[in-house]
């Protein structure tokens, strides 16, 4: 019988688990073993005796899960030092991060370890239960929005005083993909005034029919990849997409980009002359900082101030307590 095991996330701050106990029944019923290690609930308050009434057995040494497990799941790739610690014929399975991990790829592939990307599940409907990217993308969207409201110094909705109107917040959305359509919808349902732009004009409608306005670029031929993912513009196409944007970034209140292009470097799209022409205090969340920014300046896992202007980029909530390991998913 094989041996599914979960182990702790180890990220400072990462409040996710890999596992609930409504998953152990399905797991049991399929004729696994359920090897959980203890307190992989605390940060979502589940107990471990719920998992064990579940049907999983709790392991207080996280070495002993690693070392029996046949499959050992996790949200973020295990690093090298949990890894020598697992049979070599164990499958891992969590987001890898696949392109930028270069060098744990390799090291998983030379010691004969298979590892399972949760990043290269297509987006399908047949697959859509195992869309871990849809799912995270959705919630970062709703997330961020949330983060801007808060940072912004003033209220997102219009509101009629008897001293006065307050005129709604200006929402700028760049990349209407999956991230940016929830943050299309929590602006909305927030009360701001929201544009957006994409290059694949097929999500145009889906824009409308969430009451926001589409801002129309003529950028010449765009398209997508069978996959459905936006096909990288020529550096001409980049120029025309800055300047024609670059209006409705100076007047809006906050700019979230969320345009990314698979396996590839994010496209820069607002560079710091257009930042200085924001109002001061204005904020823009940049959602591709952590694969290399769509904006000057953003940092990944951070707030940076430029021109004025509030940056908040996107990214790692913080470092791996993993003391001599020298992989960069250990980073
Ligand atoms: P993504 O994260 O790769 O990119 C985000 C958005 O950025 C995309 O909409 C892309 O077109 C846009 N973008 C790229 N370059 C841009 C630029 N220069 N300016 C403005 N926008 C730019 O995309 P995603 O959210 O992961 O979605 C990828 C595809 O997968 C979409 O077509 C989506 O509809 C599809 N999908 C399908 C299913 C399904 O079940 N069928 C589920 C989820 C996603």
């Amino acid at each position: 019988m094989s041996i599914i095991g979960f182990v702790k996330e180890q990220l400072e701050n990462e409040r996710r688990c890999s596992l609930l106990p409504i998953n152990v029944k399905a797991y049991v019923k399929l004729g696994a073993t359920i090897l959980v290690e203890s307190g992989i609930g605390t940060s979502v308050n589940i107990k471990d005796s719920e998992y064990v009434d579940a049907g999983a057995t709790i392991e207080t040494d996280r070495t002993s899960v690693l070392a029996k497990a046949d499959f050992l799941m996790s949200i973020h790739a295990l690093n090298k030092v949990d890894l020598e610690k697992t049979k070599t014929t164990v499958c891992c399975i969590s987001f890898l991060d696949p392109f930028n991990a270069l060098e744990h790829i390799k090291w998983l592939q030379e010691s004969g370890r298979s590892a399972l990307s949760v990043e290269m599940i297509p987006r399908s409907s047949r697959c859509q239960k195992m869309d871990a990217l849809s799912s995270q993308a959705s919630l970062a969207g709703y997330v961020m929005v949330a983060k801007a409201m808060s940072t912004l110094p003033r209220i997102f909705p219009m509101m009629m005083t008897p001293a006065g109107t307050l005129k709604p917040s200006k929402v700028f959305v760049i990349g209407a993909g999956v991230a940016g359509l929830q943050a299309i919808a929590t602006a909305k349902r927030l009360g701001a005034a929201v544009i957006a732009y994409d290059t694949r004009e097929v999500v145009a409608e889906q824009v409308r029919s969430l009451g926001a306005k589409f801002l129309a670029i003529d950028i010449g031929e765009t398209g997508q990849t069978d996959q459905g993912y936006a096909k990288a513009l020529t550096p001409e196409q980049i120029e025309i997409q800055q300047q024609a944007q670059a209006e409705c970034i100076a007047s809006s209140d906050v700019v979230i980009t969320t345009a990314q292009l698979f396996g590839r470097k994010p496209p820069l799209l607002i560079k710091k002359d257009v930042i200085a022409k924001m109002k001061p205090g204005s904020v823009i969340v940049d959602m591709a900082a952590e694969s290399g920014g769509n904006v000057e300046g953003s940092v990944s896992g951070s707030i940076a101030t430029v021109e004025g202007v509030t940056v908040i980029g996107t990214g790692k909530l913080g470092k791996r307590s993993c003391v001599g390991c020298e992989s960069n998913v250990c980073q």
